[in-house]
Parts: structure tokens; C-alpha cells; sequence
């Protein structure tokens, strides 16, 4: 039997781009391409629902990609990946296991168990880049420290090398290992059934590389061109939605990174409107810098002083924001959006963020949990300091006196209600004038409009005025105690 070497795929599910996989196909072994879905992981982080739909998808699409360039298939085994690797090296003789570095805390230490585990058993296993365009570490401060401001960051990323070229998809392996046991995708029952809450979520998204190349190409053509504005408002396709094709790999980000340039290099009118859509990627590298100097980032906030907010229980006012029943049209679009398309834009998460830890004044972690079961991107790094930042508590934060107001939001980013109407269609017959505040509207127009506040849409659940009295004068009371 010739020499095999495991590449274990995490959340870099391409072959294009992928520094691991290209070296273990360079090392001339026979080929054993894996991935293994891992619920060990903490049990408030193992995989979210809507990611789960993602995945089966995303594993498919990669599975249809190794038969068609290099004629073998993905192995899919399920369990805890420090006990299933090497036992996969016992079962193959594979003496070399490389992968994608990941920048989560428990898959951090799982990286380091592993490193140890092989090393006592004379097997290799490396590590690579490829999720991130800086390492954590590459980029840090004059005192050599994490920097907690994020223009700093990016001056600091920006005045260093490019990120290298993206690598083109490998070369076929010399030889392959087949006829290895594999689990399928539909044992792991990654679909919803009963019910099925993804139905048409196919029309929606295309998980996998190819899908990922679509999406960018797409922007590419068309939103690059007005995106500084146009990323702001909800009703149009004014961004790049490869939030989930760049958390599950399908792309990496010097691929979406160098292909901006080369359209830049081709329409100079367009440097600004790139620039913007760069640093937004670079908020994504701050996340997860952040995330690894800070592991604690998802739990516990970023400013120790947020530790002692009087944060409010309510069951009642969470599921109504959950559900997308608050009464405030701007914010039960986004709830909704998120509840049936698995995405949020970007404008309307902070929206509703800032109205569930400011005007209901319940703790940002709850929000951080929901997003993370219902979001196809969901991503431990971007969730937790997105959710931070709207909070207050984050590093470089909008701060916890900045409270949106839900209506004027709605009035400024969605003028003609379009966003409203398509995904809270019971207020599309209202005019325009009364959309973002239905309780406002004469019962005449509510009569015409077919509406019975309180009956087929909630009247709101808290008054905005006095919900942001009462959280400038939490803030005040917990400032005391900073
Ligand atoms: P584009 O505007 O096209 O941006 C390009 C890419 O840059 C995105 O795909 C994303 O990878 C990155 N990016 C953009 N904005 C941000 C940001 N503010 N922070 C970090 N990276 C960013 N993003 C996630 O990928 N996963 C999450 O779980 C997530 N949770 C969030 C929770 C809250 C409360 C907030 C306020 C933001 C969250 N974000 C999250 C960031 C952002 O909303 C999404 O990345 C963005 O809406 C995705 O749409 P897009 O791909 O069209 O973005």
C-alpha cells in the first residue's frame, strides 16, 4: 500500500484557494480527502439549524466537485474529530493529516490536542491559512499587542504586502485511497422535515464554490458599483451576500479580495465604492483577530464594566422579537427576513439588535444565540462582535447610548416600504406615510388596509420614547458602577 496523507476539510470546503490541500496533494501521497461533522464542540456553539441546511448543501456541491476534477469521493464521518482522525490513520495507514486552521476557542485547542496526539505517534499534521487574508498575530500594534480599534487595524493592514494571490484549483493527486466506509449526507438528517422551514431556500442560495463564484461575480457586475449607499438600503441588492459562502470556505477571502482589484485595476471610477466593500471584509479579519486574542468574546463582554448591566428578563417581549411581532414594521421585516430566508441585512441586524438590548433591554447574548440557530452565515467571530458592537459592550463600539429609532430607521432606509411589504405583508396595503408607524394611522386607513392592530398585527410592544428613557437610565445607574 503507497503512503496516504488525510486532508481534513473544516470550514474551507474548496479546492480552489486552499494552501492545505494543495500541499497535501504536492506530497505526492495518496489522497484520502475527509470531513467530519463534529457536534463536540460546546453545546450553546455546535452547529445552528439554518447552517446545518448549508452544510448538507455545501458538502454535496464539494462532494460533486472531487468526483468531477479528481474522480474520488469525500469521506464523511461523524463524531468527535480527535478520536476519528486517528483512527482513520490506523484504518488507512495514512501517516500525514493536514487541514485549515480554525479560529474558534475549542478549535483552536482541538488543533493543539491533535498536534500533540500525532506528534507521540510519529504522524504529521499541519496546519494552514486560508480562511483569514492576515494570520491572528501578523498584524498588531507598536507594543506588539491586539489592536482594539478597527480603522488602526486596517491602516495597519493596508500598510503592509497584499495578500498573496489565490492559488488556482490543484493539480489531480498522484494516486487516491478508495473504497473507505463513509457515512452519507442524508444519515446526518441535516434537513429540516417536519416541518420543513427551508422550502424554496434552494431558489435563494447556492451553497458551494460555484455557487460562491456566482455570488461574487454578480456583485461584481452590478452592486460594486453603487455599494458605499446602496449597501445601506434593504429592498435592493446593494451587497455581496457571500456571508456564508466565506464562513463555510467556499471561497476564500484573497479570492474575493483580488478580484476586487483586478475590476478596480480595469474601472479606476470604482476605488472608493471597492475600498468600502474591502474594509467591510476587514471587519470580518478584525472579528476574528479579536476572537483569538479574546476567546471569550461570545460570552462575556469585551468592556469588563458591561458585566454588571441591569440587563431585563422577559420571555414574553423575546419571542416577540423573535418571531418578528413587536409592532415596529422595520424590525418584525428584518425577523422575519431572517426567520424565512436564513439572512439578515446587514442594516436591519443592527436595527434590530440595538432595539432588543436597548429598548427591551434584554442581554445581547440572547440575540447572539437566535442569530446563531437561524443564520446560514452564522460565524463565531462576526456574530459575537457584531452583536457587541450594537450593544455597546464591544471593542471600538457604537456606544450604548446610541439608540436607534425603529421608525425613523425605517422611514430613512426603506422610504418606499418596500422591504416592509415583502416580508410583512399584512401592512402592505397601508400608505406610506403611516407604514412604519401603523398605530398611527386613522382607523379609516387601518380599516382600508384590512388591519386590526392587536388582532393581525401587534400593536407595539413598548413605546420608544419611554424605552429609550429607561435605558439611558440603566446605562447611567450601571456607568456608576464602571
Ligand atoms: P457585504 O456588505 O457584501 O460584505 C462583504 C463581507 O464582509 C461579508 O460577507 C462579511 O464576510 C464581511 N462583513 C461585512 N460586514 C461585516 C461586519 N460588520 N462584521 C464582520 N464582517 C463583515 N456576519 C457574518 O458573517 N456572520 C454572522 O454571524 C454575523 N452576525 C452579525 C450580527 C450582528 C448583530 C451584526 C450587526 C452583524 C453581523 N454580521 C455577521 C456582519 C454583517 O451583518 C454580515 O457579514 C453581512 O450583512 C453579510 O452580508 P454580505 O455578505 O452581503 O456583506
Amino acid at each position: 500500500m503507497n503512503e496516504a496523507i488525510i486532508f481534513w476539510f473544516r470550514q474551507d470546503l474548496r479546492l480552489k484557494d486552499n494552501p492545505g490541500l494543495d500541499a497535501a496533494i504536492a506530497s505526492g501521497k495518496a489522497l484520502i480527502p475527509v470531513y467530519i461533522l463534529d457536534d463536540e464542540s460546546p453545546s450553546q456553539w455546535r452547529l445552528g439549524q439554518a447552517s446545518r441546511w448549508w452544510l448538507h448543501h455545501s458538502l454535496s456541491a464539494l462532494n460533486k466537485e472531487l468526483k468531477q476534477h479528481y474522480g474520488t469521493e469525500l469521506i464523511l464521518r461523524r463524531g468527535s474529530a480527535k478520536t476519528l482522525l486517528p483512527k482513520l490513520c490506523d484504518e488507512t495507514g495514512a501517516d500525514a493529516v493536514f487541514c485549515s486552521r480554525q479560529y474558534e476557542p475549542w478549535a483552536a485547542a482541538l488543533e493543539q490536542d491533535l498536534h500533540h496526539l500525532f506528534q507521540y505517534r510519529a504522524i504529521s499534521f499541519k496546519r494552514f491559512a486560508g480562511s483569514l487574508l492576515f494570520e491572528p498575530g501578523s498584524i498588531l500594534t507598536q507594543a506588539g499587542g491586539p489592536f482594539k480599534v478597527f480603522t488602526a487595524f486596517w491602516r495597519r493592514c493596508r500598510s503592509g504586502p497584499e495578500p498573496a494571490l489565490p492559488l488556482g484549483l490543484p493539480k489531480a493527486p498522484q494516486s487516491l485511497r478508495t473504497g473507505l466506509a463513509s457515512d452519507t449526507l442524508t444519515d446526518w438528517q441535516l434537513l429540516p422535515d417536519s416541518p420543513n422551514w427551508a422550502a424554496g431556500w434552494e431558489t435563494l442560495w447556492q451553497p458551494g464554490a460555484e455557487g460562491a463564484a456566482q455570488r461574487l461575480q454578480q456583485f461584481l457586475n452590478a452592486a460594486i458599483d453603487d455599494y458605499q449607499d446602496a449597501r445601506d438600503i434593504p429592498a435592493q441588492v446593494g451587497t455581496s451576500l457571500l456571508s456564508a459562502h466565506l464562513s463555510f470556505g467556499e471561497i476564500s477571502p484573497r479570492m474575493v479580495w483580488h478580484a476586487t482589484k483586478a475590476k478596480v485595476a480595469q474601472e479606476h471610477s470604482l476605488l472608493e465604492q471597492s475600498n468600502k466593500f474591502l474594509s467591510e471584509l476587514a471587519w470580518r479579519e478584525f472579528s476574528h483577530h479579536l476572537l483569538h486574542f479574546f476567546p471569550q468574546l461570545p460570552q462575556e463582554p469585551f468592556k469588563a464594566q458591561f458585566a454588571h448591566f441591569p440587563w431585563e428578563s422577559n420571555p414574553t417581549a423575546l419571542q416577540a422579537w423573535q418571531q418578528g411581532q413587536t409592532g415596529y414594521p422595520m424590525v418584525d421585516a428584518g425577523m422575519r427576513e431572517l426567520w424565512q430566508s436564513g439572512y439578515m441585512h446587514n442594516r436591519l441586524r443592527m436595527i434590530v439588535a440595538s432595539f432588543l438590548t436597548k429598548h427591551l433591554r434584554l442581554h445581547w447574548r440572547l440575540g447572539e444565540r437566535w442569530f446563531w440557530d437561524c443564520l446560514v452565515d452564522a460565524n463565531l467571530a462576526n456574530n459575537a462582535s457584531g452583536w457587541q458592537w450594537v450593544a455597546g459592550s464591544g471593542a471600538d463600539a457604537s456606544p450604548y447610548f446610541r439608540i436607534f429609532n425603529p421608525t425613523t430607521q425605517g422611514e430613512k432606509f426603506d422610504p418606499q416600504g418596500d422591504y416592509i411589504r415583502r416580508w410583512v405583508p399584512e401592512l402592505a396595503g397601508l400608505p406610506n406615510k403611516y407604514l412604519h408607524q401603523p398605530s398611527k394611522a386613522p382607523a379609516k386607513v387601518l380599516e382600508q388596509a384590512g388591519l386590526v392592530l392587536g388582532e393581525n398585527y401587534p400593536l407595539p410592544i413598548v413605546e420608544h420614547s419611554s424605552a429609550r428613557e429607561q435605558a439611558l437610565s440603566a446605562y447611567a445607574v450601571a456607568r456608576e458602577s464602571f
